[in-house]
C-alpha cells in the first residue's frame, strides 16, 4: 500500500465481510451484540426472562471469515459458541422509527458470538464490563452476507449450529424477543448508527463449550452458512 503522510503509523486494515454473489466486500465499522434475546437461552443461563435484552460490543477486527480458524483464546477454560443472525447496515441515524428500520439494512449473515463464558460470568458477578469475556481477538466469526435485495427481511427461519456434525443449537428467528427493526430502532436511541455497523442479534438455546479441533457449522435458513474450526492456542 502507498504510504500516507497523514498518519504517524500505517492505518490499520479495514475489517470486511464477504458478500454472496460478488467479489466486493462489506466494510465493518462496529459490531454491536444483543444479550438475552431468546427466552430458552435466558432460561439455560438462569437469568430473569422478564428483564429486557441489552447490548455489548466487539471490535470490528474480531471478524473471522467463513472457512477460517479461531485460535483457542487465552485465559479461558470454557469458550462457548453462540450462533446468531447478523444484520449489516448500509445506513443509520438516530432515533430511527421501527417502521423505517429495515431501510437501513444492507443484508444478513450468520455469525458466532464466541464467549469466554468463565470470564464473562466472573465479570458479571463482579459487576465489571463484559469485554474480557466477549470482545477478544477472533471472537466474531461471520459468514458471507446475503443482500436484503435478494432475501427480503426474514421474520422466521431455522438458525442452527452443529459441532462436529452434531446439532447443538436449533432455534428459529421467530423466537427473537426483540425483532430486527425493534433492535435497530432501540439501539439508535443509544448511539447514532452508521453504514458499516453490524448487529449480532442474540443466540437461541444450546450454547456449550467448544475446544481445539472442533468444527462448527452454522446456518440461518435462507440467509447462508458459516463453518469455522477451533484451532490450537496461539504461542
Ligand atoms: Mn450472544
Amino acid at each position: 500500500m502507498a504510504s500516507d503522510d497523514r498518519y504517524v503509523i500505517p492505518p490499520p486494515p479495514q475489517a470486511t465481510i464477504a458478500v454472496q454473489g460478488t467479489s466486493k466486500t462489506f466494510p465493518v465499522r462496529r459490531i454491536w451484540c444483543v444479550g438475552r434475546n431468546y427466552v430458552e437461552h435466558i432460561r439455560e443461563m438462569g437469568q430473569d426472562e422478564r428483564l429486557p435484552p441489552f447490548y455489548f460490543a466487539k471490535p470490528a477486527d474480531a471478524i473471522v471469515p467463513d472457512g477460517g480458524t479461531v485460535p483457542y483464546p487465552s485465559l479461558t477454560k470454557d469458550m462457548h459458541h453462540e450462533v446468531e443472525l447478523v444484520v449489516v447496515l448500509k445506513s443509520g441515524g438516530r432515533n430511527i422509527p421501527v417502521d423505517k428500520a429495515n431501510d437501513c439494512i444492507y443484508g444478513y449473515a450468520v455469525g458466532i458470538d464466541l464467549t469466554r463464558r468463565d470470564l464473562q460470568i466472573a465479570s458479571r458477578d463482579l459487576k465489571r464490563p463484559w469485554e474480557i469475556g466477549k470482545a477478544f481477538d477472533h471472537s466474531a466469526p461471520c459468514g458471507a452476507i446475503k443482500p436484503a435485495s435478494e432475501t427480503g427481511h426474514p421474520k422466521s427461519g431455522k438458525i442452527t449450529l452443529k459441532c462436529n456434525g452434531k446439532v447443538r443449537q436449533d432455534g428459529d428467528l421467530n423466537q427473537l424477543i426483540w425483532n430486527v427493526p425493534e433492535i435497530i430502532s432501540n439501539l439508535s436511541e443509544i448511539v447514532a448508527l452508521e453504514a458499516g455497523d453490524i448487529i449480532m442479534t442474540g443466540t437461541p438455546s444450546g450454547v456449550a463449550a467448544t475446544v481445539a479441533g472442533d468444527k462448527l457449522e452454522c446456518e440461518v435458513e435462507g440467509i447462508g452458512k458459516l463453518t469455522v474450526t477451533i484451532g490450537q492456542p496461539l504461542k
